[in-house]
């Protein structure tokens, strides 16, 4: 049996991504509709992650999930956060930005993490993942690939920026795909 869920983003990238992990799971995926807007009032990415999923579900009367994701740095408490897409108003300018605040810094620890929330057609929330990804703050752009943050966040462990790494290797290794590989087997679990 086929159940549909819904995927809470207006982005057709996220859904593209969603539908690498859950490709012959049963579940088939699809877009929320254009003209529903959640707004993400939470204070934690958790929060903001079900309060789409939720809203989602109800609206559309369907399953539904959703992610909420950011950047947190060690030395500015955990800042931009649940703030990172809003940062500034292209990619360029919150990069210039959160390099600005860091300065000259030493520590340039950080981490990029992700909250993945399913709620069941009622709203109530079902599943939820969280994943991390630990990794450094260089000082200027590194490679040409990605999205975001992604030429200033540096992996030791690959000596590669997420921008310099092939979205395969990005996908195995990052704060999304840590949360999706938790989550998952648990969602086809769901339609057994
Ligand atoms: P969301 O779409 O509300 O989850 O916003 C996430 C924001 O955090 C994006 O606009 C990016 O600025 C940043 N972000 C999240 N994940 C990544 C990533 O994998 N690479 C680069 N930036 C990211």
């Amino acid at each position: 049996m086929t159940k549909l869920l819904v995927v809470a983003t207006g982005n057709p990238g996220k859904l593209r991504e969603m539908q690498a992990y859950l490709a012959d799971s049963g579940w088939e995926l699809t877009l929320k509709p254009g003209d529903l807007d959640v707004e993400e009032t939470g204070e934690t990415f958790a929060e903001n992650a079900c309060l789409k999923a939720s809203e989602v579900a109800i609206a559309t009367g369907n399953w539904a999930i959703a992610d909420d994701s950011g950047l947190m740095v060690d030395v500015l408490n955990g800042s931009p956060g649940v703030y990172s897409a809003r940062y500034g108003n292209t990619d360029t300018e919150r990069i210039s930005r959160l390099l600005r605040e860091l300065g000259d810094t030493e520590n340039r620890q950080a981490q990029f993490v992700c909250a993945v929330a399913v709620a069941n057609p009622q709203g109530e929330i079902i599943l939820q993942s969280e994943g991390i990804c630990r990794g450094e703050i260089l000082d200027t752009n590194r490679g040409e690939g990605g999205f975001g943050y992604d030429p200033i966040f540096y992996v030791p462990e690959k000596q590669l920026t997420f921008a310099e790494m092939s979205p395969e290797l990005k996908k195995s290794i990052s704060h999304r795909g840590n949360a999706l590989k938790i989550l998952v087997p648990q969602l086809l679990k769901l339609l057994r």
